[in-house]
């Protein structure tokens, strides 16, 4: 199938070990990094904020708090593109005092308490740190790790699989962070009460698996299971599917079927929140795609994407696209003034030369392809042609919610058609 031939562009990134990135001057903070309610600035102009300290926060529970990634003065509530939901939003913006003060607000809880800490202590600490989906999806971690008393969770599944040919955050972290992977499974577990562990990555991890294995082996009730995983098969119930025999029907959620999928990062988070006392102000992000030195750099969210370019040297008028979160899943920027958010997986750049020989769209040909390369079996062409009329209740009989925005119909279509960033956006 032509899915099967994304290829990866990892090699560079995926051996160069996670680098440190330098604070930003001016941290932009977007309010809105996650799937769910609003947030409201609980700072104004002027008020200084401590590394660590709340800055915005909704009481609705489906909301997840964000905090300053700097110690330093709110210099100005304004807006910005935010790659999150591809279009302006407010944020925060934070002068840098140079000062690392540090906010007091967590409080870390040691290995050893985690038996005499409750479930709920447990996920207010996560909710509270601000943590999400860091693979994509951005929904709050809390409320994914507090599924209806009636479907009782038998599998925790660790989407170490990082399909995005791109990326090569997740898998830094699984070579660098195992140890750390492990007391955030630990916590997970806790919460969920205690379900079988499966640990799924690619044989293409050749370094990760190893100290997987290492860390992970003798522990029990898990398994650290290394497959040909194909690119989307990183979706929750596509995951699942390859690992357990059984789909997850277009009306059901994973957790009604007794699992819960989570991400590398996201589990890394909560470690780090939990063990550290840190709520989610920085991650891991791949740099990567026509530039002399891909890598990985830890950034504080809220820098300005181009002061990562400015950093590594590149000139960028050689650079004709910018695109954040994965080239299958993400999307291009308008400008690199954007910043890093929780959802920054990634950073790819693409030459000038390369967008301007790209292929410009064409009509249709019927041939069917993003079709057959559909792995929920919808019909791509027929939704985009009923979303193009609009015809949005023909679009919804056509099953668009249930597109799980894997880019693959966009890559294999011959005539270039955006069906993949339209079929999302109607949803
Ligand atoms: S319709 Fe959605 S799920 Fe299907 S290939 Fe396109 S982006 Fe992926
Ligand atoms: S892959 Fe592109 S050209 Fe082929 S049927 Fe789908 S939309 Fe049309």
């Amino acid at each position: 199938m032509p899915y099967e031939h994304i290829k990866e562009v990892k090699d560079q990134a995926r051996i160069t070990s996670i680098e440190t990135f330098p604070d930003p001057k001016t941290a932009i903070v977007i309010l809105n990094q996650h799937s769910g309610k609003p947030l409201s600035s609980i700072v104004a102009v002027g008020d200084s904020v401590a590394i660590g300290q709340k800055i915005a926060s909704s009481k609705e529970r489906i909301s997840s708090p964000v905090h300053s990634p700097i110690s330093g003065e709110v210099v100005k509530i304004g807006t910005i593109y935010n790659h999150c939901f591809e279009t302006f939003a407010d944020a925060i913006f934070i002068e840098n005092d140079d000062k690392k003060t540090k906010a007091k607000e967590f409080s870390p809880i040691s290995e050893s308490e985690i038996g005499k800490t409750s479930s709920a202590d447990l996920l207010d600490i996560i909710h509270e740190a601000g943590i999400i989906g860091l693979g994509g999806a951005g929904f709050p971690t809390h409320i994914k790790l507090s599924p209806p008393a009636e479907f009782p969770i038998k599998n925790l599944v660790v989407n170490a699989t990082e399909g995005e040919p791109y990326d090569t955050a997740d898998e830094r972290v699984l070579i660098e962070k195992t140890a750390n992977l492990l007391r955030g499974i630990k916590v997970i577990k806790k919460i969920l009460g205690n379900p079988k562990v499966t640990i799924a990555t690619k044989v293409s991890k050749a370094e990760a698996i190893p100290k997987l294995q290492e860390v992970f082996g003798n522990e029990p009730d898990t398994t650290v299971f290394a497959g040909h995983f194909r690119y989307q098969q990183g979706d929750a119930s596509i995951l699942q599917k390859a690992l357990f025999g059984y789909e997850t029907p277009p009306t059901k959620r994973s957790y009604e079927m007794g699992c819960i999928v989570q991400n590398v990062a996201t589990i890394n988070a909560v470690a780090n929140a939990v063990f550290e006392g840190e709520p989610l102000i920085s991650r891991v992000v791949t740099f990567n795609g026509d530039i002399a030195q891909p890598k990985n750099l830890l950034v504080k969210i809220g820098t300005p994407i181009s002061g990562i370019f400015n950093k590594n040297n590149i000139d960028m008028t050689g650079i004709g696209q910018v695109v954040v979160g994965g080239v299958m899943m993400g999307h291009a920027i308008p400008t690199t003034e954007a910043p890093i958010t929780k959802r920054s997986s990634s950073i790819i750049a693409f030459s000038e030369s390369k967008c301007k020989n790209a292929q410009k769209q064409t009509a249709c040909i019927h041939c069917s392809k993003c079709i057959s390369a559909c792995p929920v079996k919808l019909h791509p062409i027929l939704i985009y042609s009923a979303i193009m009329k609009p015809d949005f209740d023909k679009a919804e009989k056509l099953w668009n919610k249930d597109c799980i925005g894997c880019g693959t119909c966009s890559y294999v279509c011959p005539s270039r058609i955006p069906l993949s960033s339209t079929i999302m956006a109607s949803r």
